[in-house]
């Protein structure tokens, strides 16, 4: 008899409860039974029409678990051991692959991203990691399940443009937007050397998430004047790295201000508009085109190499990502975690989603085919 599963799955623009077969591993595959999941707003994308996700897909994208099966190629991982993946799954053999920009893999169809939009995600008691010698990597035993979920999205993509930069030890690091991948940029500044850590967002609120992950001065755009801040805090120079993460094309020219000169603007943005539209870098702050002001555009870096770094990050204490995990819930609940992430309360980041048998009871049912 074929064993089965819950997985929640992707239909006619809804996400539903399904029973659908374990998957079996392929040569290079781990199955990895769920422990943890998490989301953001890749889901809501994906049942919104803008990622282009196939209809019947198991969507999710962050998880982690227990190794149920390995692939017959894969040497690296055996059964029961505690593991995850970054939320890119990239192939790692391709161009892009090569050159070390995963996030751009030849192999998927947005980004690296292929869970939850080209093959079946995380969202189910069973999830398939393909290219596992590339992909999956073991959680140090001193690294919660709480803590590993963090890292596989926000802390990855949010370091991404951290670690890009290549800030200078004792920087001041300015971060523009405190959504998940803003603030996973906020708990890794201090990690590579900044001096001070500073938080703008639009509108007050969530203020002390930002400071549990490390930031020394919170700002809104509704209280402050911002770039007055940033100048007062830094000698009138400005910042050495600025993120720019509000996924706003308003926000880039403020993120290019309070760039210093001979600084470096990363952006972990993707921004929304018609394909004819750019972004406006006013002359003044660029100073007319000889202000020595680098701007990078990037996006999530993964690979067990990158991710066995940042989860040591956690496992030597150097960072703490769980102040992410907002709210809690259970698997049955998922319905429910989505509708809360959609209507964005103020203070509420990320959802923590266990598979505890207690919690899949009777939410299941009574939760099923939400619309999102
Ligand atoms: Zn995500
Ligand atoms: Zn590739």
């Amino acid at each position: 008899m074929t064993q089965t599963m819950k997985a929640f799955v992707l239909h006619e623009g809804r996400g539903r409860f399904e029973e659908r077969p374990l998957p079996k591993a392929g040569p290079t595959d781990v199955i990895v039974r769920a422990t943890a999941v998490s989301a953001c707003s890749a889901e809501l994308a994906c049942l919104s029409g803008e990622f282009p996700a196939a209809e019947g897909t198991v969507l999710g994208h962050e998880g982690v678990g227990v190794v149920h099966e390995v692939g017959s190629l894969v040497t690296e991982f055996e059964v029961g051991q505690r593991v995850t993946t970054a939320s890119t799954t990239p192939c790692g053999i391709c161009a892009n692959c090569q050159r070390g920009f995963s996030g751009h893999c030849r192999q998927a169809v947005w980004g690296g991203y292929t869970f939850g939009v080209s093959r079946d995600g995380t969202f189910a008691e069973y999830f398939t990691v393909p290219q596992a010698g590339y992909n999956v990597v073991s959680i140090p035993d001193k690294v919660s399940d709480a803590a590993a979920l963090c890292i596989t999205d926000t802390i990855a993509s949010g370091s991404t443009g951290v670690e890009a930069a290549q800030p200078p030890l004792g920087s001041v690091i300015v971060v523009f937007g405190q959504g998940h991948i803003g603030l996973g940029a906020t708990a890794t500044a201090r990690a590579v050397g900044a001096a001070l850590v500073i938080t703008v967002k639009s509108r007050p609120g969530g203020e002390h998430i930002a400071k549990a992950l490390g930031a020394d001065f919170s700002f809104n755009l509704a209280d402050h004047d911002v770039q007055a801040e940033i100048r007062d805090l830094t000698g009138g120079l400005g910042a050495d790295v600025v993120i720019e993460a509000t996924g706003a094309r308003a926000s880039f020219p403020m993120a290019v201000e309070a760039t210093r000169e001979g600084g470096v603007l990363a952006v972990l943005s993707a921004y929304d508009g018609p394909a004819d539209a750019a972004l406006e870098i006013p002359l003044a702050h660029w100073g007319w085109g000889i202000g020595d002001k680098t701007i990078l555009s990037t996006f999530q870096r993964c690979g067990s190499e990158r991710m066995g770094r940042l989860l040591r990050l956690v496992e030597t204490g150097r960072i703490d990502p769980t102040p992410l995990l907002t709210r809690t819930y259970g698997f049955g609940d998922l319905p429910r975690a989505l509708a809360d992430l959609k209507a964005r309360p103020t203070g509420h980041i990320k959802p923590l989603i266990t598979f505890e048998p207690a919690s899949f009871q009777d939410e299941f049912e009574t939760t099923q085919g939400v619309e999102l």
